[in-house]
């Protein structure tokens, strides 16, 4: 048993490496940490140059683009604590140019992929002591751009914002290992030629109607149909969606009404590797109502096995636990991010 004097000492350096958090509660809400990383350019012009600053409110004009118009987007990315210390990021140059796709989409200046994730590892570094401990979750980053400048009228902004917070998470839906998900027969998440292939915010409210009704019906989640004939199946509101049969994995293309997933690109080369037959296409409800498996994916869920399907009233239940495919590919990818199973594609990278 360790004496009151080493426990001390022990405590004195834990306090020094982390932020005082209750590491084994983290949930997905948002906690306060150090500091944000802050970046302006004029319409017309690039970013030049950012600072790091305390994390706290931003002022902005009531009449602000993205107050009043929704021009903007924001992108999501984590930090990982590995077993050894380092502290890696997965992917950044993906959402670096993903958030350049999604800039273009809605008439605002990006930066630069190199200024974008130099500007997330400087941001992870400052914050390190609030990255989670290995095994106990990680620190969400959360790049934002918006038209910061005024607008009357219905037009881009005179002036842009792009910023970086960060907090650390543990899992996406409470209760974890399978969820149960809603296909939601009325309201659409996007349309033919709109912004669903980005992530604009404006994607985001919309959906809240269909998913605060699905919770109140215990659902984690709801499935959305495409827009146009409302019978193929698209994404869940902040996840990519696959299906499973025999040894076949299909998952729905991205024709510019589902949001392209970093983790989504990810586990269809994962999956090609571990020997599946990957196929993109339209899949219809009827396909996903009989399905082995289903799963969904995204950087805030991970790969998350999906227990049961309901539509039309009609419950279909798919395979869970160790054996599925789902869960191998969870294990492969989340081994890669945390340095256990070697990174042959170059996925991830270092923040220090
Ligand atoms: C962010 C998001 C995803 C997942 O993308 P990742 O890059 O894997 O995090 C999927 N669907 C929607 C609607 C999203 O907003």
């Amino acid at each position: 048993m360790a004496s009151p004097s080493e426990q001390t000492t022990c405590e004195t350096m834990n306090s020094e490496k982390y932020a005082n958090v209750n590491w084994d509660e983290l949930g997905f809400s948002p906690m306060p940490t150090d500091y944000m990383f802050v970046m302006k350019c004029s319409e017309g012009e690039n970013f030049l140059q950012g600072n790091l600053t305390p994390f706290g409110n931003i002022e902005l004009s009531p009449s602000a683009a993205i107050l009043n118009f929704g021009q903007g987007i924001f992108e999501g990315l984590k930090a990982y604590r590995r077993e050894e210390g380092r502290i890696t990021l997965f992917r950044p140059e993906q959402n670096a140019i993903r958030m350049k796709m999604g800039a273009e989409r809605m008439c605002m200046p990006s930066p630069s992929t190199e200024q974008f994730v130099d500007a997330v590892k400087q941001t992870v570094l400052a914050n390190k002591r609030w990255v989670p401990p290995p095994g106990k979750g990680s620190l969400y980053v959360r790049p934002l751009l918006m038209g910061s400048g005024s607008a009357m009228g219905v037009a881009p902004a005179p002036e842009y914002t792009f910023l970086i917070y960060t907090s650390p998470v543990g899992n996406y839906y409470k209760g974890d290992t399978s969820i149960n998900v809603i296909v939601e027969e009325k309201l659409r998440q996007a349309i033919p030629n709109g912004a669903g292939g980005v992530k604009a915010i404006t994607n985001y409210a919309p959906v809240f109607r269909a998913v605060t009704q699905a919770k109140t019906k215990g659902f984690s989640d709801v499935l959305f149909l495409d827009a146009k004939t409302g019978r193929n199946v698209e994404e869940l509101s902040s996840c990519n969606i696959f299906i499973v049969k025999g040894n076949v994995i299909s998952t729905p293309a991205t024709l510019g009404t589902i949001l392209p997933g970093v983790t989504r690109k990810s586990i269809i080369d994962i999956a090609l590797d571990s020997g599946y037959q990957v196929q993109e296409c339209v899949i219809p409800v009827e396909d996903l109502m009989d399905a082995d498996e289903v799963f969904c994916t995204g950087t805030a869920v991970v790969v998350n096995t999906v227990g049961s399907i309901t539509y039309q009233g009609k419950r279909v239940e798919y395979k869970t636990g160790v054996e599925s495919v789902s869960r191998k590919l969870y294990a492969t990818l989340t081994g890669i991010q945390m340095g256990r199973i070697e990174d042959k594609m170059g996925w991830t990278v270092e923040v220090d």
